[in-house]
């Protein structure tokens, strides 16, 4: 998507090991019209698949689930990375490993909140080795819902997540694929 790779090239800032920080308008500071149009473009492209609910995981994959579930007209939830004393102590929970932060935490989905048999759209602002994606398609099929696909912002394809997906079956579309970072430049897939 043209708009969010000319986005990354003006606001992006590369940091050490293969990190993008685009804090300017995704993930700190939230440019809303941009956000508003990735989810439109996610409804565009997922229109055609069962689509009950979204997914995605604090904190950084609220707001572009947000701004999805709106064209969907479906309700977004997202897993939280503490479980709050409000929630039973049935939730569903996974463990997932943090690339950024370099270690492990697990992350809750109040179990009422996931209905078998429906479908999961999973959206999330990054995919780089697949841990978070993975983490959430774990959740949803452990509440005994079926994941229509995973859609995400910005993948890194250099760093395996997109083939973890595939190898369990599971649709990936992204909006800006990065084939690689290199000299402090980002190179994409497709060049815009
Ligand atoms: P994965 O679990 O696929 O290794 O990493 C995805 C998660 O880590 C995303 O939820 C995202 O928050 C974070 N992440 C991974 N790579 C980057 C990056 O380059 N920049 C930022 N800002 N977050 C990233």
């Amino acid at each position: 998507m043209k708009l969010l790779e000319d986005r990354i090239l003006r606001d992006g800032v590369i940091v050490d090991g293969g990190i993008l920080k685009v804090d300017m308008f995704l993930n700190h500071r939230l440019d809303i019209p941009l956000l508003d149009k990735l989810g439109e473009e996610f409804y565009r492209i997922f229109k055609g698949h069962p689509v009950d609910k979204i997914l995605t995981i604090e904190a950084s994959g609220i707001a572009i689930a947000a701004l999805t579930a709106r064209h969907f007209g479906v309700p977004a939830v997202f897993a939280k990375k503490a479980k709050p004393v409000t929630m039973r102590d049935d939730a569903l929970h996974t463990s997932v490993y943090s690339f950024t932060k370099q270690k492990s935490y697990e992350v809750y989905v109040q179990r009422s909140f996931l209905t078998p048999g429906e479908h999961i759209l999973i959206i999330d602002d990054f995919l780089a080795h697949g841990n978070a994606a993975e983490g959430l398609c774990d959740l949803a099929e452990a509440a005994g819902a079926l994941v229509s696909g995973v859609g995400i912002a910005i993948e890194k394809h250099f760093q395996g997540g997109r083939e973890r997906l595939q190898a369990r079956g599971i649709l990936v579309q992204s909006l800006a694929e990065i084939e690689k970072i290199e000299n402090g430049q980002v190179i994409f897939l497709h060049q815009p």
